[in-house]
């Protein structure tokens, strides 16, 4: 069973993390914002903006884990692995910045079948 200790100190990390993603994704919007309306010679312009679209994507789907990660806190699922229902250790979680959802073999095994760009 998981300590309230860690998971109080879970909750803290993923609300910071959350604060700074949010953060981000409003940078990101606004450059867009700069890009859309900026100087940008006609060929330049597409560049920037679809590697900051690539990153705004990313920065979205990173706050959703994280949203995801702090509703199991609260519903007392947080470190369980929803693939094989075993508890995953602590020292994984903080590694994951607190928001990894399954024990290192499932998700080596999600990722073969769920390619995304910025796993880990
Ligand atoms: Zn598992």
């Amino acid at each position: 069973m998981i300590d309230e200790k860690f998971l109080r100190e879970a909750k803290q990390a993923l609300l910071k993390e959350k604060k700074t993603t949010q953060a981000q994704i409003e940078k990101c919007e606004e450059e867009e914002r700069n890009i859309l309306t900026g100087d940008y010679e006609k060929g330049d312009r597409l560049n920037p903006l679809a590697v900051n679209r690539q990153n705004h994507r990313s920065l979205k789907e990173e706050l959703q884990d994280i949203e995801a990660a702090l509703v199991r806190i609260e519903d007392g699922s947080y470190n369980i692995c929803p693939d094989c229902h075993q508890n995953i250790d602590k020292a994984r979680l903080r590694r994951g910045k607190y928001y990894v959802k399954r024990d290192a073999a499932c998700q080596q095994s999600w990722e073969k079948t769920h390619p995304r760009k910025y796993w880990s």
